[in-house]
């Protein structure tokens, strides 16, 4: 049965729940279509924070940062590429942003130092816990609270137009059956592009056969969508990609697990880089491996000290073993060979010189047991690059115009990350412009 509405809004993500919430509190009647049977898409996976300079919770513990160095920080990480008016967007906006989401009863009220910041900027919830379902259980409550109707397990198939301005969609119910919902505006809010392994292919013909860290439903509609209307798109070969995630589910192993000691290995139960070379390099290095995979050697002297490390073992990611001569036997290796690698590198910790590979950073030795082993893949982390919009979220053409009665905010959209996307500065983004869309999509329609 055909619908109609004054503002769709395709993706439940934490940009579309956004947009909702502030179109639906200027008095609009808001449809939200999302294709999973679940509210939330990547945002949900969210682990680390929001950043947002000169904010009241900075200033209560005494911070001291500032809106400069937040975009200084974001252009220098995302080598010089962001395009600078939506850099400028987020960072004068994200402080609003985040007292918005606490107000909405979310409680980003710690705040600590995370990489490419210069300042303490992240701001985490308190409790220690991650910040995407935090987020999205505040805007879901808000969205229930304002009686917003989300249709789930429905997909946005076609953005329709009308004199060239967008007037609503074509979607297909949970039954498949297709139908359409009439509209004043629409927006965008579908996400990247992460888990669609034949669009990341097509833009970055190099990164074929990586797995990805991204929900199922990152598939990239809106942009094959909003192209078909006439969209343009920016640095969409800009793909960010974590070099130890889970081959299986994609799980993301931190980073840091490395700088804190632990070793990469391969099949053959050799050392094969400097663990700590940037994430392209140390992910090109896997992909040279025997199936592409590599383990991360550490043991129980890391759990102990490691929070993250001591939840990939409590979650069952880790191969455990009492010696490394029983944990080359788990991994079906050459014993040996382990042995003999493991000898080597505690060999350059002590000595403070990695003859093979110059690591630089060496701390633990890594000589006692018991062990863990993570296997390892590179893993589609985000998509940086999408569709190329204006600072109040309207949609560009290939003809440099606005797309009338279109906008687009999150994921989905280029521009505000450049080359590269600092931890952080997602959650911040998909609020920032999910609220200004939203807004403006109120404001405009007519
Ligand atoms: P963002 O961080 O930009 O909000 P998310 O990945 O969190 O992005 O959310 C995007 C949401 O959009 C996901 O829940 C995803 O399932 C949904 N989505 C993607 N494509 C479609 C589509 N064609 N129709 C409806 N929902 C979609």
């Amino acid at each position: 049965e055909d619908l109609s509405t004054d503002i769709v809004i395709i993706g439940a993500g934490g940009a579309g729940m956004s947009a909702a919430v502030e179109a639906a509190t200027a008095g609009k009647k808001v449809i939200i279509v999302e294709k999973m049977p679940i509210v939330g898409g990547n945002t949900t996976r969210a682990t680390g924070g929001m950043n947002a300079a000169e904010t009241s919770i900075q200033a209560a513990a005494g911070i001291t940062d500032t809106k400069e160095t937040f975009y200084n920080d974001t252009m220098k990480g995302g080598k010089e590429k962001n395009d600078p008016a939506l850099l400028q967007t987020m960072v004068d906006n994200a402080a609003t942003a985040v007292d918005w989401i606490n107000e909405l009863g979310g409680d980003l009220k710690r705040v600590t130092l995370s990489g490419g910041a210069t300042n303490p900027r992240i701001h985490t919830p308190v409790d220690g816990s991650a910040v995407g379902p935090v987020v999205v259980k505040v805007l879901s409550a808000k969205l229930e609270a304002l009686k917003v109707e989300i249709m789930l397990n429905t997909e946005a198939t076609k953005i329709i137009t009308k004199d060239g301005a967008a007037v609503g969609i074509e979607a297909k119910d949970e039954n498949g059956n297709p139908f359409k919902i009439e509209a004043k505006a629409v927006i965008i809010a579908t996400g990247g592009f992460g888990a669609n392994s034949e669009m990341v292919e097509g833009f970055r013909p190099d990164l074929v056969g990586f797995s990805t860290t991204n929900h199922k439903g990152a598939t990239g509609d809106g942009i094959v969508m909003a192209q078909a209307v006439g969209a343009d798109l920016t640095d969409i070969g800009e793909i960010q990609i974590h070099p130890t995630t889970d081959p299986g589910t994609g799980y993301m192993f931190t980073e840091g697990l490395r700088g804190d000691g632990a070793i990469l290995i391969n099949a053959e139960g050799k050392r094969f880089t400097d663990e700590l070379l940037t994430r392209d390099v140390v992910s090109a290095n896997i992909l040279k491996q025997t199936d592409g995979i590599a383990y991360l050697i550490t043991n129980e002297e890391m759990r102990a000290e490691n929070a993250s490390l001591a939840g990939y073992v409590k979650k069952g990611y880790a191969v455990e073993a009492a010696t490394l001569a029983d944990l080359a036997k788990e991994l079906g290796m050459d014993a040996d060979v382990l042995v003999k690698t493991m000898a080597t590198y505690a060999e350059a910790v002590k000595s403070g010189k990695d003859a093979e590979f110059n690591r630089t950073h060496l701390t633990k030795s890594l000589e006692a047991g018991p062990y863990f082993a993570l296997k390892v893949t590179p893993g589609i982390h985000h998509t940086m690059g999408g569709l190329k919009i204006d600072t109040t979220t309207h949609v560009i053409g290939t003809d440099g115009k606005a797309i009338a009665g279109l906008y687009a905010a999150g994921e989905v959209v280029g521009g505000v990350h450049g080359a590269n996307r600092i931890g952080g500065n997602a959650v911040t983004d998909i609020i920032v412009f999910g609220k200004i869309a939203g807004k403006i999509a109120a404001e405009e329609m007519k």
